[in-house]
């Protein structure tokens, strides 16, 4: 769980300082709002995956990290930058956030001069099946949980994990984590073409996603050039897998801003059809629909029959029945 930036390795301390690149951004994301990024390990990557399609170079895997940063020198180069505008600090790393081994320390460190703004972190969730580390997180306003694959030999292949680490396990602790965790959890999963795309283990994803209690399951592909030469697949690919899952899981196609067009015709009865199935953001329909099929999309809006509804940040069109069906389930009729 990274943020791509020049890194320098000439430390051979334990400690080292990093005074100017632990903080960086703010970037303003789409997903999470205007975020101060916080690396905690700025001067290597360090990391228990060793992912296909990770943006940083490959590197062997390890438990622990061996070049730390201080939290006090954290805690200084934060305070420098936050500010009443940034939304959220986010904790990520050149390699896997979790591995730092002061997390908790630093957690409430931050919680304690962050004010209004929300704590999240980006983590590749084996660490979870750590003890220290599951409580530590339980103490963030937001966390994202990456889970590529359930199923043994894909999650190996993809992830390339540190020989510790089994994916039934981290599986587990990720379902745990959903039940008691009171902050806004979401899922993110990666699609890497040819290895967990495969109708088998997007049927078996969508089982264990059924078990994971979270705001929203953000589906994404490879849109960086990845360590190893892999593919990601389209976004024609991805919308067709965000349809395999079940309609009640919150699934959301997140790579939309490298994702390759698809622009296909559509009927105005295709065009509901689709709604009704999973709700589409204009992104989407930039990248699913042809000019034809967004002409006969705005005749759907003039006359009706399909809606707008905004969740959080995003703004989704949705077939107005569908609403109306939405809205009876809940107040009960
Ligand atoms: S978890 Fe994977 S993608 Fe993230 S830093 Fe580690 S190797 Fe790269």
């Amino acid at each position: 769980m990274f943020l791509l930036k020049m890194r320098s390795t000439s430390s051979k301390s334990a400690t080292v300082s990093a005074k100017n690149n632990i903080i960086f951004g703010p970037v303003n994301s789409r997903r999470f709002g205007m975020s101060l990024g916080v690396d905690l390990s700025p001067s290597v990557k360090q990391c228990n995956f060793d992912c296909l399609y990770c943006e940083l170079a490959p590197s062997a895997t390890v438990d622990k990290q061996s070049l730390t940063v201080s939290v006090g020198e954290i805690i200084t180069q934060l305070q420098k930058h936050l500010h009443d505008k940034i939304d959220v600090i986010t904790l990520t790393a050149n390699g896997e956030p979790t591995l730092y081994p002061h997390l908790e320390s630093l957690i409430d460190a931050i919680n304690k001069i962050k004010g209004k703004t929300q704590t999240l972190i980006l983590t590749n969730s084996a660490t979870l099946v750590n003890e220290k580390t599951f409580h530590s997180l339980l103490k963030l306003d937001q966390v994202k949980l990456s889970l590529d694959a359930v199923s043994h030999d894909i999650f190996k292949k993809i992830d390339r994990p540190h020989p510790s680490i089994q994916i039934e396990n981290v599986v587990q602790k990720v379902i745990d984590f959903s039940h008691i965790y009171t902050g806004k959890l979401f899922i993110e999963v990666l699609f890497v073409r040819d290895l967990n795309d495969t109708q088998q283990e997007i049927e078996k994803l969508n089982k264990v996603l059924h078990k994971i209690k979270c705001q929203r399951i953000d589906i994404g592909t490879i849109d960086r050039p990845p360590a190893y030469p892999v593919e990601g697949i389209s976004y024609k690919e991805l919308h067709d897998i965000a349809l395999m899952f079940d309609a009640d899981l919150p699934i959301h196609i997140a790579s939309r801003l490298h994702a390759e067009p698809n622009n296909s015709y559509y009927t105005k009865e295709e065009v509901l059809n689709t709604l009704d199935k999973r709700p589409l953001t204009s992104e989407d329909i930039d990248l699913l629909f042809d000019e034809k099929s967004k002409e006969n999309l705005n005749d759907l809006l003039t006359c009706n029959e399909v809606t707008i509804k905004n969740v959080g940040n995003l703004t989704f069109y949705i077939p107005a029945d569908n609403l109306k069906r939405k809205r009876q389930r809940s107040s009960g009729h």
